[in-house]
């Protein structure tokens, strides 16, 4: 399903961070809330900071919030 606000259409994809799981070290994933997935504009793009692992070697991705996932475009 696709969620479409203004011209930018948005589809949920897995979050990187907690592989689809919605919660990491038995607490809510901070990158999608505990929804096991986040909204991504379309087509999405794949996080070019941290290639999509939501994790650099400074902990979680600030680029994309630890989701993997290029938010905004
Ligand atoms: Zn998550
Ligand atoms: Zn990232």
């Amino acid at each position: 399903m696709l969620y479409t606000y203004s011209d930018t259409e948005y589809a949920p994809e897995k979050c990187s961070l907690c592989n689809g799981a919605g919660y990491t070290d038995g607490k809510i994933c901070e990158a999608c809330g505990g929804q096991g997935n986040v909204l991504v504009a379309q087509p999405a793009i794949i996080c070019p900071l941290c290639g999509g692992s939501g994790n650099l070697d400074t902990g979680t991705c600030k680029a994309c919030g630890g989701s993997g996932w290029a938010l905004f475009r």
